[in-house]
């Protein structure tokens, strides 16, 4: 299908010699194991994420920058390779000194500072498994988060330890060491804390790697499921074959670009491809502490001559919201590359790209399960806007059917929608949910993994995204569980009820939109909507929170008593409201 909007790859917009053209040929060559034969693994064989993407790194390139940290309060901080191995050795040896070690959890709750960064990589170099958190996120899901992992340090910052985390400490047993950054001039003289920076001044610069084997848990990512508790996915270390190829494939990394992944480490982008991928392939990483702001974001493509950008759908309908004048005022001319993800990207932003940017916008595909990018636009091929791409090379994915026995058949005809489904076995695949085996077996069928997005492939192998089989939703590239808003709003005396769903915006993708009816006394008046509006922030922070709250007498449940959200969906969309036999009488 050669549709007439196709962007054809020219001359133009390949501006230096692209890592690869020859699709077909590219995914017949190449296999996992020589992939992996080209990692310089450990001595004895094991692998380890920050060996490969800083230790062997700062042997050739220790002068060079590895992250440049911008922010609006101060000059630009570089740190290098050679001064990333030094910083991260120190980090692995503070907490060997607090007796912290190889599968012990640290969680990190910061913005997007150094500390952070040193924080992940000394963790992994040190075999200590890690979990950043986002910095949005409010005590509640900060708290679940650290229980279910069993998390035995938390790296943040004096604010927020205040703001979110000092009253709700005695609900995390299991956390034994606070490391404090002194950020915002609160001081990290707190009581039972520990302050970071003069752990650090003592620490030595020598600490060998951790042996770890490439099945060995390395990082843990949390995502949202429909129902219950958020879902731990658990990453190994063996995951960094895969960040080294999609790196190569899919983002087109050479040794002397600048790399701007605007993704939030909180987020499992903002690791594999806003930490590890750009290490691994010797580049110079762009690392913006502040929020989205177009002036901004065009000033940092200029100034930092950015050449590989790697961003998401809502920042890019926020630029084209902010206009075309603005983009006038900047030149781009480095820029080569422009990838994103996270949610559907509009084919009016790939072309969009075209017009102001000069260059079209790569989409690609991937999930936290998945640790890497798996299906994407990429220099190899023409962009049909609108469409995910192509699987990369080691990658086997199919549209399938799920059978009521639980297995699945495949669907061979191309333009049929059915759920997305990977061929496991690729190195970055999660290895499970933490603590929830039936949930993560449920995840497969025979040797599919089945992602839970609906999907058609086209003849020509494209892949398009329908929507997800599930409730969760997809706020500015966030995927958020209705049951942890729900669980929430629930804690508040006046709510009986209360049901969440994903209201469709033009900008972020979806807006969280909650229903609730209340207990007998209370009124449905403004007051408490505000009321409920800011309760739900406190507790669930800004990222999370509902944005909207409808006040409903009772909401609709099926028999057995489960809240119906696609119905309140469909109602609030004026949608036709679908199978309703199973609805409760009366609702
Ligand atoms: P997360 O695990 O938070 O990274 O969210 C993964 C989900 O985001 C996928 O299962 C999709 O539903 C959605 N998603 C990711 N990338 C895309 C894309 N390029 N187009 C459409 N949806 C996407």
């Amino acid at each position: 299908m050669d549709s007439p909007s196709l962007i054809r790859k020219t001359a133009a917009d390949l501006r230096v010699p692209p890592n690869w053209q020859d699709f077909g040929g590219e995914r017949r060559a190449f296999s996992w194991d020589a992939a992996r034969a080209g990692m310089a693994g450990l001595a004895g064989g094991g692998i380890n994420i920050a060996y490969e993407a800083v230790e062997r790194q700062a042997r050739t390139l220790a002068g060079k920058t590895a992250f440049r940290f911008l922010s609006r309060s101060g000059p630009a901080r570089d740190i290098g390779y050679g001064e990333l191995a030094r910083l991260t050795a120190r980090f692995a040896n503070v907490l060997r000194g607090l007796g912290v070690g190889k599968g012990d959890r640290l969680f990190v709750l910061a913005g997007r500072i150094p500390e952070l960064y040193v924080a992940v990589l000394g963790s992994l170099r040190n075999g200590t498994v890690v979990s950043p958190l986002f910095s949005a996120f409010g005590p509640e899901p900060i708290a679940t988060r650290v229980n279910l992992g069993a998390g035995r340090v938390l790296v943040t910052t004096d604010a927020l330890y205040a703001r979110k985390v000092a009253q709700w400490r005695d609900r995390m047993p299991t956390l034994e060491h606070v490391l404090l950054v002194a950020e915002e001039g609160g001081g990290t003289a707190v009581p039972g804390t520990l302050d970071l920076a003069a752990l650090m001044a003592v620490a030595g610069d020598e600490c060998p790697v951790t042996p770890t084997a490439a099945e060995d848990m390395a990082l843990l990512h949390f995502t949202s499921g429909t129902t219950g508790t958020p879902k731990g996915a658990v990453h190994v270390h063996g995951a960094v074959v895969t960040h080294q190829a999609t790196g190569r494939y899919a983002l087109d990394l050479h040794g002397d670009d600048t790399f701007w992944c605007t993704a939030d480490p909180g987020w499992v982008t903002g690791t594999s491809y806003g930490i590890i991928a750009p290490l691994l392939h010797g580049v110079t990483s762009i690392i913006d502490r502040e929020e989205f702001d177009a002036e901004r974001w065009y000033g940092i493509l200029q100034e930092q001559a950015v050449t590989v950008w790697y961003t998401a759908p809502t920042a890019i309908r926020m630029l084209m919201k902010a206009g075309a004048d603005i983009p006038r005022r900047y030149r781009f001319p480095q820029l080569r590359f422009i990838a994103s993800v996270g949610e559907p990207l509009n084919p009016e932003a790939v072309r969009w790209g075209k017009e102001v940017l000069g260059l079209p916008i790569h989409d690609n595909w991937w999930q936290t399960e998945t640790g890497g990018i798996m299906i994407a636009n990429t220099p190899a091929f023409d962009i049909k806007p609108g469409s995910m791409g192509r699987p990369l090379p080691g990658i086997e994915a199919a549209i399938v059917k799920r059978q009521e026995n639980g297995t699945v058949t495949v669907v061979d005809e191309p333009d049929v929608e059915g759920e997305l489904a990977l061929k496991a076995g690729w190195p970055s695949m999660f290895r499970g949910y933490l603590n929830a085996e039936e949930r993560y077996r449920k995840c497969f069928a025979g040797d599919w993994y089945l992602t839970g997005d609906l999907a058609r492939r086209d003849a020509d192998g494209y892949y398009w995204f329908v929507g997800r089989a599930d409730d969760v939703i997809k706020s500015a590239g966030h995927l958020i569980g209705p049951f942890e808003v729900e669980s929430a709003l629930m804690e508040h005396p006046a709510v009986a009820e209360a049901g969440v769903i994903g209201k469709p915006d033009p900008v972020v993708g979806e807006v969280v939109k909650a229903f609730v009816s209340l207990k007998a006394g209370f009124a449905a008046d403004e007051a408490l909507r505000m009321e409920l509006l800011g309760h739900a922030r406190k507790r669930l922070g800004a990222a999370v929170a509902p944005k909207e709250i409808a006040f409903l007498p009772a909401l609709p449940r099926t028999r057995s008593g489960k809240i119906m959200r696609r119905l309140l969906k469909a109602r609030e969309l004026g949608l036709p409201e679908g199978d309703v036999s199973t609805l409760e009488a009366g609702a």
